[in-house]
């Protein structure tokens, strides 16, 4: 899955609308479950698994990034 927006966000914590790239199902994580940091972006959410088609990202799927940098503090 990919990142297409977020829904809500508080501190680091945000609830994402999320995309498969194999199928275009679209997902949203039930109330804020993602966290905004490059961990998240770079290794958790390419290895959710699309509900639809069960695949996951591609190793060469874009990532996205967070949208506060890591060292600063929240
Ligand atoms: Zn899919």
């Amino acid at each position: 899955m990919r990142l297409k927006k977020k829904l809500k966000q508080s501190r680091r914590d945000f609830q994402g609308l999320y995309e498969c790239e194999h199928c275009g199902h679209e997902v949203t994580d039930q109330g804020l479950r993602s966290y905004d940091d490059a961990y998240f972006h770079l290794y958790v959410i390419p290895s959710f698994p699309c509900p639809a088609c069960g695949k996951k990202a591609d190793p060469n799927t874009p990532k996205t990034a967070p949208d506060v940098p890591a060292h600063i503090v929240i």
